[in-house]
């Protein structure tokens, strides 16, 4: 059979690199970057070209997989018997009366997954239980919470305007190494190195001298978990020089005058020893930013995963406002998305913000954070008995065995569950304790589209790739699986019509954007949407209709202007050009305005103030760190990704290897509050003094597990030693950065 060659999006990292494909009788041969992408032109990492090797996985599970509680045997079953099973095992559970005894876990794949995205929400809301966890409160929430409170949605997050600023700050982040998160932006490395190529500059503040900070204009080490008090100088030192100047948003922000008066303690020299940044070094970086043409503050995964993430997340964009470059060219920006963007036409105005802590976690009484708890608090709900007690669990692509804090108590956790469910593609550390797990397709088998990425984008852009061969007999589409579920936990029951169920979604979702204040198909009947959109079901129907209501959207006119059929005839995408200026259309705050001052974030200024007096000196605090080849614990299965040397090493710098006379490669205990490890160590000087590093995702334990390549360099578990006990309050985020350890050679 002849090669034929098609065009798909890269589902694998937040980037959105357009691939070529080289199929031969539906199986990949050859992967490049389609060059012809009107985003990504043809760049790609070694995780993309991977793209074939986890289709051809022989330890990716293909079908259904039930285990014989007694025995321990997994055995492949039919689509029928495995929710049969999932029903007997589930009733019982929730006819106790109790929606809150299932919980549900998302794990991080579901945001690359149109599937999941639009049918998870289905599951949600069938299942009814208040203990819904994902892994956004792993690496994420803070920088949702600081937007929600700012800007009035937590999914309206400034961008940096990368390929046109003249000063990029970056904090807790390695763009080099994870091509960008919450920044879509293919070839980061390449748009960066733009930047310094064009005269402008990248400060990288990390306590760690990545590949970022190594290509960066100049690096700052910083000590872990400071990240807040550095911002909280920054803005000092605008106000005291009067560099302060927010042009266009002056008449658009409210709040001004209290975070002046929040900012008068965090001097340069009060926080210049905590940060172990000198004065001068900080209120210089304030004035390089503030004199800079265009300039941006960019901050990720570093900076949330701290004691005071929500405050750190707050003060980048605060920064950005102050300096007069949120929402300008080159500054940070917020992107229109095709699909949920505004129409041009869109009114601005009061919103209704956001809302968290409408109820507490059961046992350690967590406020609930955008319909989540925190997933820190999953294993304590389990293990915990009384009223409202999880006794199932529900698992959509995720691994929180590994990717959680303290693993070792939700390992233990996950174990004493009276049913578990999984969707997953592995039988990974945390699926090998349910009880079914459920296949997702082949990926050529799924459509995609980045309906979550489009909205972080640092241009406008709309890519769809459709599905590029039939299902497998043994193959149930994603979307149909969600649908079972959320039929089965409802009250449904397993043998539903997913068509009709699938039909009764896309009305509700139409109902939906015919009744929005400003809808532009109000004078559409839901008869009159579902004949134009046609012949298309599952998430390609929803799709259509949110891509044909977007900012870019014929409105079923027929005018030429975006629809479905039009991305389809546009396999390299369409690029709708660089962001706009979208304040204040884009607000949803109740003021209509930027709130720089919201209540709960000045409630927690006085918890970063105290922690200023009181701060704890360790002597050595763990860091994570991110590789290349790697993303999640998933892609540990991939030979092509994992081979080569170990990149599994606590990283510790010399003066500390030295005390405690360590030399590279020798094997070291870690041990931290609440658990220990053995590790080879790897001496550098790239940390700073008193810091040392672990990469997460890995701890491939090997027991009852289906994942051969990745038990073979199964490293080790840094959530063994991140301590579950601590949180950001306000985001309730994990942290897992700045984790007091002990090290030790082992003799
Ligand atoms: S950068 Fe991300 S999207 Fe691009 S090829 Fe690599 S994994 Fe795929």
């Amino acid at each position: 059979m002849a090669s034929t060659i098609e065009y798909r999006t890269c589902p694998f990292c937040e980037a959105t690199c357009g691939l070529e494909l080289h199929l031969n009788a539906n199986k990949v041969t050859l992967v490049r970057g389609d060059r012809d992408d009107v985003f990504s032109q043809g760049f790609l990492c070694p995780k993309g070209t991977a793209f074939g090797h986890l289709e051809d996985d022989p330890d990716r599970l293909r079908t259904p997989q039930i285990r014989d509680r007694t025995t321990g045997q997994w055995r492949s079953v039919d689509w029928p018997e495995a929710f049969a099973a999932i029903e007997k095992g589930l009733a019982p559970i929730l006819a106790d009366g109790d929606r809150n005894a299932v919980a549900m876990y998302l794990g991080n794949p579901n945001v690359h997954s149109l599937s999941m995205l639009i049918y998870n929400r289905v599951l949600i809301k069938g299942l009814g239980s208040e203990n819904i966890y994902s892994a956004s409160t792993v690496d994420q929430v803070p920088k949702q919470v600081s937007s929600g409170l700012l800007f009035g949605s937590s999914l309206t997050v400034p961008i940096p305007d990368v390929d046109r600023t003249d000063y990029l700050l970056i904090l807790g982040a390695n763009p080099f190494v994870s091509n960008g998160s919450l920044c879509t932006a293919p070839d980061l490395p390449g748009r960066l190195r733009a930047l310094i190529k064009r005269g402008g500059q990248m400060v990288v503040v990390d306590p760690r001298r990545t590949k970022t900070a190594e290509e960066a204009s100049e690096h700052l080490f910083i000590r872990p978990g400071t990240d807040a008090y550095f911002l909280f100088a920054l803005v000092n030192v605008l106000f005291a020089e009067n560099l302060v100047n927010l042009g266009r948003l002056s008449d658009h922000s409210i709040g001004l005058d209290e975070v002046r008066s929040l900012a008068d303690e965090f001097t340069p020299e009060a926080v210049e020893e905590i940060c172990r940044i000198d004065a001068e070094t900080i209120s210089r970086v304030a004035r390089e930013l503030s004199r800079a043409k265009r300039a941006a503050v960019y901050a990720r995964i570093g900076t949330c995963v701290q004691e005071f993430g929500t405050l750190a997340s707050w003060l980048v964009d605060v920064i950005n406002v102050l300096t007069g470059n949120l929402d300008r060219e080159g500054g940070a920006m917020f992107p229109n998305p095709a699909a949920g963007g505004s129409r041009p036409d869109a009114k601005s105005g009061p919103g209704r913000g956001v809302s968290f802590g409408r109820r507490q976690s059961r046992v350690r009484g967590c406020p609930e954070i955008y319909g989540e708890f925190p997933v820190a608090c999953l294993a304590e709900e389990i293990t915990t008995p009384g009223s409202g007690q999880v006794r199932a669990l529900i698992t959509v692509a995720g691994n929180p065995a590994v990717s959680t804090p303290d693993s070792d108590v939700l390992n233990q956790a996950l174990a004493s569950l009276d049913f578990m469910v999984s969707v997953d593609i592995y039988r990974n550390e945390t699926t090998r304790h349910a009880d079914v797990i459920l296949p997702a397709p082949s990926l050529l088998a799924r459509s995609h589209y980045d309906i979550a990425f489009y909205q972080l984008s640092i241009r406008n852009i709309a890519n769809y790739s459709p599905a590029l061969v039939p299902l497998a007999d043994h193959e149930m589409p994603e979307w149909e699986v969600l649908l079972r579920l959320g039929a089965i936990v409802s009250g449904l029951g397993s043998e539903v019509d997913p068509a009709a169920l699938d039909d009764a979604l896309a009305t509700m979702f139409i109902e939906r954007s015919i009744q929005r204040a400003d809808s532009p198909i109000s004078h559409l009947t839901v008869e009159e949407v579902l004949q134009h959109l046609g012949q298309r079901r599952g998430p390609d129907r929803i799709l259509d209709l949110m891509l044909r209501t977007g900012p870019y959207g014929d409105v079923f006119t027929g005018d030429g202007g975006l629809t479905l059929d039009q991305l389809e005839d546009n396999p390299h995408g369409i690029d709708f050009g660089p962001l706009q200026p979208r304040v204040p259309e884009v607000l949803r705050t109740p003021s209509g305005k930027i709130e720089l001052a919201p209540e709960p974030i000045v409630a927690d200024v006085d918890r970063l103030s105290s922690a200023l007096s009181q701060y704890k000196n360790y002597e050595l605090v763990l860091i994570g760190r991110r590789d290349l080849r790697s993303n999640n614990s998933w892609m540990h299965n991939i030979k092509i990704l994992v081979k080569g040397k170990d990149r599994c090493t606590l990283q510790m710098h010399p003066e500390d290897a030295t005390r405690i006379g360590i030399q590279s490669g020798q094997v070291v205990r870690v041990i931290s509050r609440v658990g220990e490890l053995e590790v080879a160590a790897e001496v550098t000087d790239s940390l700073m003094p008193g810091v040392v590093s672990l990469p997460h995702g890995w701890g491939h334990s090997g027991d009852e597990t289906q994942m051969a390549v990745a038990e073979s360099r199964a490293g080790v578990n840094s959530n063994i030693l991140t301590d579950g006990s601590l949180l950001d309050p306000l985001s309730g985020n994990a942290v897992l950065n700045g984790i007091p350890v002990e090290v030790s050679l082992v003799s």
